[in-house]
């Protein structure tokens, strides 16, 4: 491409608004424009990087076996109300009516649509496994648009769908998946890791996300410093401690004991001249319409996926002031597991079993208990794990030390099992001519997300720094020539031999000042960069710069291809990519 005919609309300023760096650097590279709250309008480069990575996404999926569809992105209620996602996927889906009155949405995701689809076509095992994709615009009405690409309404994702006779069909399928994810953001040249994610109700080691690490990712990993353990915080198990149970240990009789205006677990500590480690924090949620008492030590936080997995339930949410009143007689901060409703449910976390003689809130105001036993004065329903891991606890899987990174998901492989074939009654005949339901797994890729987070773990001061496979260009040929004619015509020259090569290359033939195409090239991120100038001609050299080193060198004009190719594997090498 030459850039003298190209759209290349690059800024100095980043819009105020753009907080995160991918943000304001798409923006000033003149990749993309905003038209509205988390829509964007892709320009040129923008979406030359995109349509790169949708490419390695597409053949990283056919050579899995997937086959590619397209599928509607308007959806008829009916297919959600029959999963009941209609009622339950809340404010994210975006919903409509028709001329006639008929109720729509614009799909955020297609489960209901692929298996409508599927239960129409599939009849037999012999028509199994299958997998589908598809790669296209999806909307959601995020709460919180922002960050850009990366939190956008409206995105680019890749869907996957397998359909299995049975459950080994289907952990084959799902694992089939994981190593194409693999593969692809590997391809990609992204630093990623896929971290164990919550299952819901599918249960089981089948949920994985695939994490680009990047400081300003908005989740937090923890992994283990010597083993492969990696999870996501919220699925992150924390073992109980090896001592023994000591609930039913004899102490001195519950006691009530004045704190006057202490509601948080600091002030009563203060108050009482105790540790937060001795204090139970009793936290009153609903699941599921349904009250529930949570207890973590005071110096914990619940984890409320935990809680979620551990009652069965959808839904949690807090207990507003009201129900807490009415659960506990008392105010918000005062609340205890002892004399609680004999139907709200006790979950405690593991580690509250080994210890005893707790201080908790005493169920009346500006009131808090001493001497409480979970044993003796409370009804605790289960022991379970309910608390958020924390960095100085010890890896679930080999007890050595874990830390904590930031990520930024860009994929998400999770098995679905019969959720959506049974409620959509999605049969197939097998081998004995019975009905069975089908087994499925899906698998989302953000492919939008993906040019963000590139850019969110490899950019600089002077701008965005691609991976050559992805760059909306991988090389730039800066001509210096102005009026000089021979030198003009020898970036021609090297701009058609790149082509030959097989490079994705762009010729800076712009009138531009040399500083605007060095400080453009950098801005944009373009791997590969080699400059003509009128002196580097008559020496017969062309410089080169690896825009992720920041190293230059030169190469010769004469058998250029040669010495271009080596120099560019190590570019390649670099991103630990092969050319
Ligand atoms: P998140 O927790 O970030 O909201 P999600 O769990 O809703 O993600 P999935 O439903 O698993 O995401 O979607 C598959 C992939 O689509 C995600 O891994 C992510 O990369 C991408 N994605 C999801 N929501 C958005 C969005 N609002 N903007 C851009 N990409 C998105
Ligand atoms: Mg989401």
């Amino acid at each position: 491409m030459k850039l003298s005919n190209y759209y290349i609309p690059t800024l100095k300023e980043a819009p105020s608004e753009a907080e995160v760096v991918s943000h304001k650097l798409l923006i000033r590279a003149g990749m993309i424009r905003k038209l509205t709250s988390g829509i964007y309008n892709y320009l040129p480069l923008g979406l030359r990087a995109l349509n790169k990575v949708a490419a390695i996404v597409r053949e990283e999926m056919d050579n899995a076996g997937a086959m590619e569809v397209l599928l509607p992105m308007v959806q008829p209620a009916d297919l959600w109300q029959e999963t009941g996602r209609w009622d339950y996927y809340g404010k994210e889906l975006l919903r409509f009516n028709d001329r006639h009155g008929r109720d729509y949405c614009l799909g955020p995701t297609h489960e209901e649509v692929i298996t409508d689809l599927v239960r129409g076509e599939i009849r037999s095992y012999k028509q199994l496994p299958i997998n589908l994709y598809q790669i296209q615009t999806k909307f959601r009405d995020e709460i919180r648009p922002r960050f850009g690409l990366m939190r956008g309404r409206e995105f680019m994702m890749k869907d996957a769908y397998s359909f299995d006779k049975d459950e080994a069909g289907a952990e084959a399928s799902y694992w089939n998946m994981f190593e194409a994810y693999k593969k692809a953001f590997a391809r990609i040249g992204l630093r990623f890791k896929p971290v164990q994610a919550d299952s819901g109700a599918i249960g089981g080691d089948f949920s994985h996300e695939f994490m680009v690490l990047a400081e300003t990712g908005e989740d937090t990993i923890a992994s283990c410093k010597s083993c492969d353990f990696a999870a996501n915080l919220e699925k992150a198990k924390v073992n109980a401690p090896n001592g023994t149970c000591r609930c039913d240990e004899d102490i001195p009789a519950l006691e009530k004991v004045a704190t006057p205006g202490k509601h948080t677990v600091v002030e009563v500590c203060e108050f009482l001249g105790t540790d937060a480690s001795k204090v139970v924090k009793t936290l009153l949620l609903v699941v599921d319409e349904k009250p529930v008492a949570a207890l973590v030590r005071g110096d914990r936080e619940l984890n409320d996926v935990k809680l979620r997995n551990a009652t069965g339930g959808n839904d949690v949410d807090f207990a507003d002031e009201k129900l807490v009143r009415k659960l506990t007689g008392a105010p918000v901060g005062f609340a205890g597991p002892h004399s609680l409703p004999e139907d709200v449910p006790v979950y405690a976390d593991l580690e509250l079993c080994q210890d005893t003689d707790w201080i908790a809130g005493g169920n009346d105001a500006d009131t808090h208990v001493k001497h409480l036993s979970l044993g003796r004065d409370c009804n605790v329903t289960e022991f379970v794990d309910l608390r958020m891991i924390e960095e100085t606890d010890p890896c679930p899987e080999c007890g050595q030390a874990i830390e904590f990174t930031k990520g930024i998901e860009v994929g998400h492989v999770f098995k679905l099992g019969l959720k959506y074939s049974e409620k959509m009654d999605a049969k197939f005949l097998d081998e004995n001519g019975k009905e069975k339901h089908l087994v499925m797994g899906c698998y989302g890729i953000g492919v939008s997300r993906i040019v963000a987070s590139a850019i969110e773990q490899n950019h600089d001061e002077s701008g965005c720094v691609f991976p050559p496979t992805i760059a909306p260009f991988e090389a730039a040929i800066i001509s210096l020539g102005g009026k000089d004619e021979a030198v003009n015509a020898k970036a021609e020259e090297l701009y058609a031999e790149l082509k030959s090569l097989g490079v994705d290359a762009a010729l800076d033939d712009r009138k531009d000042r040399p500083g605007v195409k060095f400080a453009d090239a950098d801005l944009i991120g373009y791997p590969i960069q080699l400059t003509l100038g009128g002196k580097g001609l008559k020496n017969g050299v062309v410089e080169c710069k690896n825009r992720k080193t920041g190293e230059k060198g030169e190469l010769p004009l004469e058998n250029f291809a040669e010495a271009f190719q080596n120099w560019r594997k190590q570019v390649w090498a670099d991103w630990n990519l092969k050319l």
